[in-house]
């Protein structure tokens, strides 16, 4: 409903999976193998979520098993602890800070180890990281001693946005964890 969607549309066809955007309560079917919760403004999104009667039916649905995944905005919109916002879906064991970086350093590029795949291209704006993690939840990917990747049961978060580079990495991870 907002942010950067038609970029992950983009990449999972280059991955040969089919994909549909969900704009309203009725686009909410048992018809998806996963769900990418996109960057974007984490505030907006969840103002949206509320407003259109989504929050509730995703949320069970992740809490239910859904495999999902979150890049930046979307890790806020997980995370059950929100430092510099409110909470929204609230299911992951984290506690994430919004806009952690930062004024001086709100966007920036770098590279660095995801989740035992090798070193990809990682693109931060206004992101957020991870402060704090439960004990089961595994760090996927750090970046100067902050974690900015991580994943607990069904629920893959990432700092950076995976869909602004050409490496297909995070989301074949991702659709590796899915049930189609
Ligand atoms: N700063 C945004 C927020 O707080 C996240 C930025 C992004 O998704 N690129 O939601």
């Amino acid at each position: 409903m907002q942010g950067a969607f038609i970029e992950h549309e983009r990449m999972l066809s280059s991955l040969d999976t089919q994909s549909f955007e969900i704009r309203k309560a009725s686009d909410f079917t048992n018809k998806m193998d996963g769900l990418i919760l996109p960057g974007g403004e984490s505030t907006v999104i969840g103002k949206l979520l509320r407003e259109l009667e989504l929050m509730e039916p995703i949320r069970k649905a992740i809490l239910g098993g859904l495999p999902v995944m979150g890049t930046c905005a979307g890790m806020i919109l997980l995370a059950k602890n929100v430092i510099g916002g409110e909470a929204h879906l609230a299911c992951m064991d984290i506690t994430a800070e919004r806009n952690a970086y930062g004024r001086q350093l709100a966007s920036f590029s770098t590279e660095a180890e995801f989740g035992g795949v090798g070193k990809i291209p990682m693109v931060f704006i206004r992101a957020p990281y991870v402060v704090k993690a439960a004990a089961d939840v595994e760090v996927l990917a750090e970046v100067d001693g902050k974690i900015i990747a991580a994943r607990q049961k069904n629920m893959l978060v990432c700092a950076f946005h995976p869909e602004l580079t050409k490496d297909t990495s995070v989301h074949s991870f991702f659709l590796s964890t899915c049930n189609g």
